[in-house]
C-alpha cells in the first residue's frame, strides 16, 4: 500500500470536494481510503509513506480524442486549415503526410505518449488506422488507452469534398477486419488498461451501409465508437450533397447516435443538431486548441446543456491536456461574452471525470474510495501557482504542463520525480526527429510539385536510411 500525506487533494467529485493537508491511500489498482492524513496514518501504519507536503494532487487527465502519430506533422499543419467557405475540395491539409515504416509510427506515437504524460494524462483515446504497427508500445506505455481502429469506404478523396461518394467496399471490409483482429488481440491488454473501440472516420468518409455494419460490430464487441463528426464546413458541405441532411441528423436517421459514441468536433452545426446529439446523451471530444487553431469553435454550454457529456481532447498535434482544458475555458468564455463562465471546475471536470465517463470506464476520472488511481501530483511551490489559495482556480488558470511531477495509472507510477519511467525519452526524442527530418525530406524531394512551407529548415539530402520502400505504409488518413 502507497500512502500520500500531508498534500492538497482535489477530487473532482461531484460535490468538488477538496482535501486540504489530506493524504490518500493506495492499493493495487485502487484508492483504499482518501481524507486527513492524521487519520489515515493511524489507520494504515504499515503502508509506504510518501510525504506530498508542497503537493497537490488531482485526477488525471482523459484525452478522448487523439492520433499520436500525427506529431509528425508538428509544425508543418498548424497553418494549413482548409477553407470555411466554398469552393470545398476535401482534406485538412493541402500537404500530404510522408509514409513512415511501422517502427517508424511506433517512435512517433511514443513521443506523443510521452507528451500526454508529462501533461498529467492518464487516459487516452487514440483514433487510427494500422494501430496494430505499435499496439505494443502503447501497452508499454502504461497509461490507460482505447485504441480506436479506423474503417471507412469512400476513396479517390478526403474529408470534406462534396463531390461524388465513390465507395469501395474492400477497403470498408479491410478496416472492419482490422478492427476485429485488433480487438481479438489486445482487448484487455495491460491487466485490462487497453480497450479497444471502433471509429468511422467522418459522415461523409463512410457509406451507410458501413456505418450500420459499424454500429452492429461496436455493439457485438461491447465497446464503444467515435467518429469525427461536424468537424469542418466542407464535411456538412459533402453531406447535405449526399443525403439532403446535416451530419448529426443523418447519423440519427440511421441509429448511429447513443450514449456510448464519441463525436469529435461537433463545432460547424446548426442548434437543431446540437439538440440531436443531447437527446441520444451522444459524448462531444471539445478539442479546443485545434479549433482555436482552426478558427472555429464549438457551442460547448449548450450542448452541455442539451443533454451531451462534455469531455476533451488534444486532436493533432500536440498532447498538452493543461492547454487543451485552459484553452477550452478561455474560447467559451470570449465566445459567449461572459468572463465568469464556465468556471474552473467546469473546465477540470470536463478534462477528467467525462472523459473517463466517455471512454466507458465507469470507475476512474475522479479521487474516490474504491475508484481506480489514476492521478497526478504537481508541486505547487513555483512562482506562477503562489500563492495556492484556490487549488483548482490556480491550476486551471495558470497552471502548465512542467508542473505535474508524478502521474499514477492503476496504481503504478508512470512518472515519478520529474521522470517517465516506462519509456526511454531522449532516445524517443532522438528518433522522432531523425524519423521526422528524413521523412518530409523524402516527400518534398519526391514531389517537387509540393510546395515547402515557408520557414521550414533546410532539407538536408536525402540519406539512404536502409529502409526498403516496401516497408513504407501511409500514416493514415488525416483526420
Ligand atoms: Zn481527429
Amino acid at each position: 500500500m502507497i500512502l500520500i500525506t500531508n498534500a492538497t487533494i482535489v477530487t473532482g467529485d461531484a460535490a468538488g470536494t477538496i482535501h486540504h493537508d489530506g493524504a490518500i491511500a493506495i492499493e493495487g489498482k485502487r484508492i483504499a481510503a482518501l481524507g486527513p492524513t492524521a487519520e489515515l496514518a493511524a489507520r494504515f501504519p504499515k503502508a509506504e509513506v510518501i510525504d506530498g507536503t508542497g503537493r497537490a494532487i488531482f485526477p488525471g487527465f482523459a484525452n478522448i480524442h487523439t492520433h499520436f502519430v500525427m506529431t509528425l506533422a508538428r509544425g508543418v499543419f498548424e497553418d494549413l486549415s482548409p477553407p470555411h467557405e466554398p469552393p470545398f475540395c476535401g482534406g485538412l491539409s493541402p500537404i500530404p503526410m510522408p509514409p513512415l515504416s511501422p517502427a517508424e509510427q511506433a517512435v512517433m506515437c511514443q513521443l506523443g505518449a510521452l507528451e500526454a504524460i508529462r501533461s498529467g494524462t492518464t487516459a487516452v483515446l487514440e483514433d487510427a488506422s494500422q494501430i496494430a504497427n505499435y499496439a505494443q508500445e502503447m501497452v508499454d506505455t502504461g497509461l490507460r488507452m482505447v485504441l480506436a481502429e479506423r474503417s471507412w469506404d469512400r476513396i479517390g478523396t478526403s474529408i470534406g469534398d462534396p463531390a461524388e461518394f465513390v465507395r469501395d467496399e474492400n477497403v470498408g471490409r479491410a478496416g472492419v477486419d482490422r478492427i476485429k483482429k485488433l480487438h481479438a488481440k489486445w482487448d484487455g491488454a495491460g491487466e485490462g488498461r487497453i480497450r479497444i473501440g471502433v471509429s468511422a472516420w467522418a459522415p461523409d468518409m463512410c457509406s451507410t451501409e458501413l456505418l450500420q455494419e459499424l454500429r452492429e460490430l461496436q455493439q457485438s464487441l461491447d465497446t464503444i465508437c467515435t467518429i469525427h463528426l461536424n468537424q469542418i464546413w466542407g464535411e456538412v458541405a459533402a453531406v447535405q450533397a449526399h443525403h439532403n441532411m446535416l451530419p448529426s441528423e443523418y447519423l440519427e436517421s440511421i441509429g448511429f447516435l447513443h450514449d456510448r459514441m464519441i463525436g469529435a468536433h461537433c463545432r460547424c452545426m446548426a442548434p437543431v443538431e446540437e439538440k440531436i446529439l443531447g437527446k441520444h446523451k451522444v459524448n462531444v471530444a471539445f478539442n479546443s486548441a485545434i479549433a482555436a487553431r482552426r478558427g472555429l469553435s464549438p457551442r460547448v454550454c449548450e450542448m452541455e446543456e442539451a443533454g451531451c457529456n462534455i469531455a476533451m481532447g488534444t486532436d493533432n498535434m500536440a498532447e498538452d491536456m493543461v492547454e487543451v482544458m485552459r484553452t477550452g475555458l478561455f474560447m467559451e468564455r470570449i465566445r459567449r461574452q461572459d468572463g465568469r463562465n464556465p468556471l474552473p471546475e467546469e473546465a477540470l471536470r470536463w478534462a477528467t471525470r467525462n472523459g473517463y465517463q466517455a471512454m466507458g470506464v465507469k470507475d476512474g476520472g475522479w479521487l474516490a474510495e474504491g475508484n481506480l488511481a489514476d492521478l497526478i501530483m504537481l508541486r505547487t511551490g513555483r512562482a506562477h501557482l503562489t500563492p495556492f489559495l484556490r487549488a483548482v482556480s490556480v491550476f486551471v488558470h495558470q497552471g502548465q504542463a512542467r508542473d505535474i511531477d508524478d502521474v499514477m495509472v492503476d496504481g503504478k507510477w508512470i512518472m515519478r520525480d520529474g521522470v517517465v519511467l516506462t519509456m526511454d525519452e531522449a532516445r524517443v526524442i532522438r528518433e522522432a526527429e531523425e524519423i521526422s527530418s528524413r521523412a518530409w525530406s523524402r516527400l518534398f524531394a519526391e514531389n517537387p510539385e509540393i510546395e515547402v512551407p515557408e520557414g521550414f529548415r533546410p532539407l538536408p539530402a536525402v540519406a539512404a536510411d536502409g529502409i526498403k520502400r516496401g516497408d513504407m505504409q501511409p500514416v493514415g488518413p488525416k483526420g
